[in-house]
């Protein structure tokens, strides 16, 4: 957190170096980015990463979205419009937000991109199965993904039992717990470890960490088998 004197704000581990929460899914042909954060330039170009065929995006908070303007870049080096998929409610926060991405007379050189709704319904993109799964952030839905047996939520402090029934079975679930103390709005670690435990998943890693939530290492220490806090640049290989 900016002028934050914590430990953890103050760590010289590179793992206590979070930036805002966004994977990018990738298969041999197809790459996929859930949500762009204000970090999404420096994310990009800190991986190198040169193409990108969607974004995904799970809910309109600032913090996942504010990055879409750099998407342009693929745009000018793939001379091509991006597939955005969001829900009713992200698309209205984009049109408001980034309106001069929607104007009829554009300024050159803007993104490009051509928003696509998501429903209940999975579909591919390129070879890369998507199964949206809804979820709640206090009251507002956000929306989880499912990569064949990897699964991403982050923003969420409940999920419905039917949309449960989604999850189960996957592999690998990446699943948001900010912090030790309850929250409003998100999981905190305890609720994060339960449901990990309640739908059986073998691996989970936790995501959009708080400053709050501790120490990488000292954390990582206290999780159960098979559960491990994320960080920034992980590269995790499933089926
Ligand atoms: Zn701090
Ligand atoms: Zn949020
Ligand atoms: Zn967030």
């Amino acid at each position: 957190m900016i002028a934050c004197p914590c430990e953890v704000c103050t760590s010289a581990d590179p793992k206590d170096k979070r930036l805002r929460s966004s994977i990018m899914v990738e298969s041999d042909t197809t790459s996929i980015v859930v949500d762009t954060t204000p970090d999404f330039r420096y994310q990009m170009l800190r991986l190198g990463i040169k193409k990108l065929d969607a974004v995904l995006f799970t809910h309109p908070h600032k913090d996942h979205i504010a990055g879409l303007d750099d998407i342009r870049a693929f745009n000018y080096f793939q001379e091509m419009p991006m597939d955005v998929y969001a829900n009713e409610l992200t698309q209205t926060a984009l049109k408001k937000e980034f309106s001069y991405i929607f104007t009829e007379h554009k300024y050159p050189g803007i993104p490009d991109i051509i928003l696509k709704d998501i429903s209940d319904e999975p579909f591919l993109i390129g070879d890369i199965p998507v199964q949206p799964i809804h979820v709640w952030h206090l009251k507002m839905p956000v929306i989880g993904f499912r990569f064949g047996s990897f699964t991403y939520i982050t923003d969420a402090n409940k999920i419905d039992e039917a949309e449960k029934e989604k999850i189960k079975g996957s592999e690998t679930i990446v699943l948001n717990a900010l912090r030790k103390n309850k929250h409003i709005s998100h999981f905190n670690l305890a609720e994060a470890v339960d449901l990990v435990n309640e739908l059986q998943i073998p691996k989970a890693y936790f995501t959009h960490i708080s400053h709050q939530l501790g120490l990488h290492a000292q954390i990582n220490e206290e999780l159960p088998a098979g559960m491990q806090l994320a960080f920034d640049g992980q590269h995790i290989v499933t089926k």
